[in-house]
């Protein structure tokens, strides 16, 4: 289809940026949204002159006031190839805090009308399937978390009828994941959640076709200033931070279609190798937070984001 012309042209890795909207109306943001046009403009409030900005440019830019809706029907077509066989891998980055979780699963009270990725492209997904006699109704659902980040040997694979099992599993892997909490707060932030789903049917002429589709929330970017924390919770984000690193270091090489591509150094990038480079598609969402005093952060995620693109 025309969509995937377009991506098989433009490449397969893809970066869109989100701004969360501030919890304090009267803090001062950083972060200048600069329209439509991809671009987002840091300009740290106490030091408004020229020297003080950075310019990044992204595919897509999503401003504070974005809904799911709008976030989602970018994300759409790109969720909607792996019914053609295409690999899929979408990923969450950013600091603690920034809205990765509102973006893949919505907001924290769970209101049913910001629902997130994760239950929209299973709704489209189920919905597409239902509607296409080549792909069979059954779609799978592996869900893995584990306490070192990622444990692959906990990992268990259900299957699904409906969106409705597939909150139902989501909400499982939510009560397994990590609860060593940070110094900033959230006891999910030490852990990678992974949501795959495997997509089993036939294509037109009648041969099998399996492709996969990963959603993937990671552990929060920041780092962990050494004060804080010690033993085994230093070594836990120094742990996070190396798979990250891997993960960037990965995503990096793809793009600049390196001959090596190294995926043995994370547990992650390892398991996810089959859905990162050759024909599949990979999506990175880098969230933000807009107060001043994340600043350092939310260029490091600018970075690393413009780094990957
Ligand atoms: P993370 O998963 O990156 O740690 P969360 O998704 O938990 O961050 O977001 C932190 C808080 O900000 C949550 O209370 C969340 O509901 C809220 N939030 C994040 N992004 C948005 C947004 N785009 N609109 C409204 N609230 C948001
Ligand atoms: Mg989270």
């Amino acid at each position: 289809n025309l969509y995937n012309m377009v991506q098989d042209l433009k490449g397969n890795i893809r970066v869109y940026c989100r701004i969360r909207p501030a919890f304090n109306s009267e803090a001062k943001n950083v972060i200048d949204f600069t329209g439509e046009d991809g671009s987002v403009v840091v300009s740290d409030p106490l030091k408004p002159h020229k020297d003080g900005r950075k310019v990044f440019q992204f595919n897509r830019v999503f401003g504070p006031i974005a809904t799911q809706d709008e976030v989602f029907k970018d994300t759409q077509p790109l969720i909607r190839s792996v019914m053609d066989g295409y690999n899929v891998c979408i990923f969450a980055y950013g600091q603690t805090g920034s809205g990765k979780t509102h973006t893949m699963c919505g907001p924290s009270g769970g209101s049913r009308k910001e629902l997130g990725i994760n239950y929209l492209a299973l709704n489209d997904l189920f919905l597409l399937s239902n509607r296409r006699k080549d792909i069979t109704n059954k779609l799978e659902i592996r869900s893995c978390t584990g306490d070192d980040g990622l444990s692959v040997p906990q990992a268990t694979m259900h299957p699904v009828k409906s969106t409705a099992d597939v909150l139902h599993l989501m909400k499982l892997g939510e009560v397994n994941r990590a609860v060593s909490s940070t110094a900033i707060n959230d006891q999910s932030s030490r852990s990678h959640s992974i949501l795959t789903v495997h997509i089993h049917g036939k294509d037109v002429s009648g041969s099998a076709l399996r492709s996969c589709l990963h959603l993937v929330d990671l552990a929060g970017s920041e780092r962990v200033d050494k004060s804080e924390v010690t033993g085994d919770a230093l070594k836990e984000a120094q742990y996070i931070n190396k798979s990250l690193s891997c993960l960037g270091d990965v995503i990096t090489a793809l793009a600049q279609k390196s001959s090596y591509i190294p995926y043995r150094n994370s547990k992650l990038t390892l398991l996810l190798q089959t859905s990162l480079g050759g024909n599949a598609k990979t999506l990175m969402f880098a969230h933000v937070s807009p107060e001043r005093e994340y600043l350092g952060e939310t260029i490091s995620t600018l970075k690393f984001a413009q780094r990957v693109s």
